[in-house]
């Protein structure tokens, strides 16, 4: 290997802690699922409109009347598109025994080698993803908080539920649900929406921070979706880095805090050595 990850000082050593947060907003109406039929009731209240079926079949989740997002949900979206991105440029990335489909399990290491993507990591030898994202066995140096909406429900669920054909893959759990009706009528939040979170770190380097905002860059072009109904055109979110803070562990002390100028110059440096790594592997920019 020509060219390595810097390696993390593994979990046995705690050097620093990061705090990056973010906002995100919602380029397209969104919909992280809420599943109670409580829930599904108390949204068709909210929109107040004489509905043409008695009950909406997805809401979003819903917790202390905000919109979220889970934290797991990000972390997923985000080890997806970096597993994916590192792959087409011929690093070794694992692929989670939980994403291996039946189908692919009888010729298995045939159809990894197809995929690009070897077994699934040993905790001991990580991937770069599996490093930071952590491998079942072992937690990764990145948790993700749970995004919040900042406005409450009542500002942010869209006026009007948008009926939607049921008739694709990603309806089947709906039809199955209610059993009648061939259409499906969402309830999402609006388009325009804006969430907070932030990611906790520890001991990141250089190279898996400019990850993150290689990730802030392709949600600004509309690439990065979160929730259901992808394909019909929900769910694109925009992430802005707004601030971030880098602690001392001994004793524990805010050691700088990057924001405008400072963030700028952090990210575009930390992107660059990101560029590095994943062009290491000998594919051309
Ligand atoms: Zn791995």
């Amino acid at each position: 290997m020509s060219f390595d990850f810097e390696k993390m000082n593994g979990f046995h050593k705690l050097t620093s802690l990061w705090r990056i947060e973010y906002i995100a907003t919602c380029t397209q109406p969104i919909l992280t699922r809420g599943v109670s039929d409580e829930l599904r009731e108390e949204i068709g209240d909210k929109i107040g409109k004489t509905l043409p079926k008695p009950d909406l079949d997805a809401v979003p989740l819903v917790m202390d009347d905000r919109a979220v997002i889970t934290g797991n949900a990000v972390k997923g979206i985000f080890r997806h598109i970096l597993s994916a991105q590192l792959t087409e440029a011929g690093h070794d990335i694992c692929i989670q025994s939980v994403k291996i489909r039946e189908e692919m399990r009888e010729n298995l290491k045939e159809n990894l080698k197809k995929l690009g993507r070897k077994e699934e990591c040993k905790p001991e030898d990580p991937c770069f993803v599996c490093m930071w994202f952590g491998t079942p066995s072992r937690q990764g140096a990145l948790h993700f908080s749970f995004l919040m909406s900042e406005k409450n429900l009542d500002e942010i669920l869209i006026s009007e539920p948008i009926p939607m054909v049921a008739l694709s893959e990603d309806m089947n759990a709906l039809i199955a649900v209610k059993g009648k009706g061939r259409f499906a009528l969402l309830a999402p939040v609006k388009e325009g929406t804006t969430f907070y979170g932030w990611i906790k770190g520890e001991n990141l380097s250089a190279e898996i921070i400019g990850a993150i905002k290689e990730i802030e860059d392709m949600s600004k072009k509309g690439f990065v979706q979160f929730g259901g109904f992808k394909t019909r055109g929900f769910g694109s979110m925009k992430i802005e880095i707004t601030k971030i803070q880098k602690y001392t562990t001994v004793p524990f002390k805010l050691e700088k805090e990057y924001v405008e100028n400072d963030l700028e110059n952090l990210l575009s440096d930390c992107q660059a050595r990101y560029h590095r790594f994943l062009l290491s592997r000998g594919r051309s920019a």
